[in-house]
């Protein structure tokens, strides 16, 4: 059902390979080459070549092990303690060490005869490696560059049938396979339709997808998912559809529908980020504290204490105050009547005396369980024109549509992105079988 597209995606990335702060280090690097090059020339006796080649340099190549740091993968590399502090600190201008992972690998390079250190290179990210040199002469030995690998860009295709979630859907696409990070695809597809849809509740069996996305190659095969270009879901019979557009022509950019417009709303969906919901909004539940029975105006999010609340928009504050029921509470007030509230809170975050004006995503308090609370949790509320409204079921206020000067662009290339997705997936085959056995 998945296939690769052969032609029409694939394209080499723009980054191809990069050089950050090499300009000294490689510009040595190449010098200290000509000079070497220019010694081994002296001497023009054919028969001396094989004894002048140069016998292959030796590497050694550890992995960080869980609890050590750079200085004992050097040491366990065999290099000595002497050229540590200069190494760490050329190191030290590319990336930090304490933040290098176990498994991490670090190489070191030296020549034979004589046996001198020529190199040490540490993989930094999968992409990149900071590569340390000597720096010829003067009083710091060794200079430092970070290589960033050249990716080729691939674009692949996919398309499936939910049988029981998109999830499982999606990980057990057999083309997809050899894609490691699957899960950030359905992620990516959760950031593209989180607004119009709820996969959890609101996806059917029988319900369809085709998405397009890049893959990144690293030099060594390996790969990783890229941006999501592309995405349709048919969701009983309705076709939702993100389209990945950059207004500015760069890498900022977001999903957009058929319309153009954008897939996000004013507000973010959650005001935490690992969170549950422990309690709906409705009109009438058993209150666990009160032991009677009320309105729950707003979701509950059940999460650790001290999880940082997130403003869901952009908003001024307009309470800050200790209630008996909220505990330590928070009022915001938006754009178009709009304004949320944030209970429950341990303390709140720097910037929100009343008066101030929040970003959308902007910490503004902590979890935590003052007021009447059995447990650490969130109690957010949506308010519209003065009432409370369901967060998970109201329509929301989009986010901005494809400029107009970028209209034309813009359709230009939602038509490519559709036309590399791969056909729907066809009606399910157990139906057309017991269709034809019942002729
Ligand atoms: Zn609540």
């Amino acid at each position: 059902m998945a296939e690769r597209t052969a032609e029409r995606g694939r394209r080499l990335s723009p980054i191809g390979a990069r050089f950050t702060r090499a300009g000294g280090g490689w510009g040595l690097a190449l010098a200290l080459a000509g000079a070497a090059g220019a010694c081994e020339r002296i001497p023009e006796v054919e028969a001396l070549h094989p004894v002048l080649a140069r016998p292959p340099d030796r590497i050694e190549v550890r992995e960080l092990a869980p609890g050590t740091n750079l200085g004992q993968a050097l040491w366990s590399a065999g290099v000595g303690a002497g050229d540590h502090p200069a190494l760490l600190a050329a190191f030290g201008e590319q990336a930090n060490a304490r933040r290098l992972r176990p498994g991490t690998r670090v190489s070191a390079r030296w020549t034979r005869a004589p046996e001198r250190l020529v190199g040490v290179e540490v993989w930094t990210g999968p992409d990149t490696t900071v590569v340390i040199e000597p720096a010829g002469g003067g009083e710091s030995r060794w200079s430092s560059s970070t290589r960033v690998a050249a990716l080729a860009v691939d674009t692949v295709v996919a398309a499936g049938r939910i049988e029981s979630s998109l999830w499982s859907a999606v990980a057990n696409l057999p083309d997809l396979a050899d894609i490691p990070d699957r899960e950030r695809l359905v992620w990516l597809l959760d950031q593209a339709f989180q607004w119009r849809i709820d996969f959890s509740r609101q996806l059917r069996p029988g319900d369809t997808f085709r998405f397009a996305f890049e893959l990144n190659r690293r030099p060594d095969g390996s790969t990783h998912s890229g941006a999501l270009l592309a995405a349709e879901l048919s969701v009983s019979g309705s076709a939702l559809h993100a389209l990945w557009f950059s207004p500015t022509g760069d890498e900022q950019g977001g999903w957009y529908d058929m319309e153009g417009e954008s897939t996000r709303r004013a507000f973010l969906k959650k005001p935490l980020r690992l969170a549950y919901i422990s309690s709906r909004f409705q009109s009438r539940r058993f209150h666990p504290v009160l032991r009677t029975w009320r309105a729950h105006n707003g979701i509950d999010y059940a999460a650790r204490q001290g999880s940082p609340i997130q403003a869901t928009a952009r908003g001024v504050v307009v309470r800050r105050s200790v209630s008996r029921s909220y505990g330590r509470v928070i009022d915001l007030r938006h754009a178009n009547g709009y304004r949320t509230r944030y209970a429950h809170l341990s303390r709140w975050a720097k910037g929100t005396a009343v008066g101030s004006t929040v970003a959308q995503g902007q910490v503004i308090g902590y979890v935590g369980m003052t007021g009447l609370a059995t447990g650490p949790h969130l109690h957010y509320e949506l308010h519209r024109g003065g009432r409370p409204v369901d967060p998970l079921n109201v329509d929301l206020p989009a986010g901005d549509p494809v400029p107009a000067a970028d209209r034309e662009r813009w359709e230009r290339e939602r038509d490519d992105r559709l036309a590399i997705l791969p056909p729907r997936p066809g009606p399910r085959l157990a139906r057309a079988s017991l269709a034809s056995a019942s002729k």
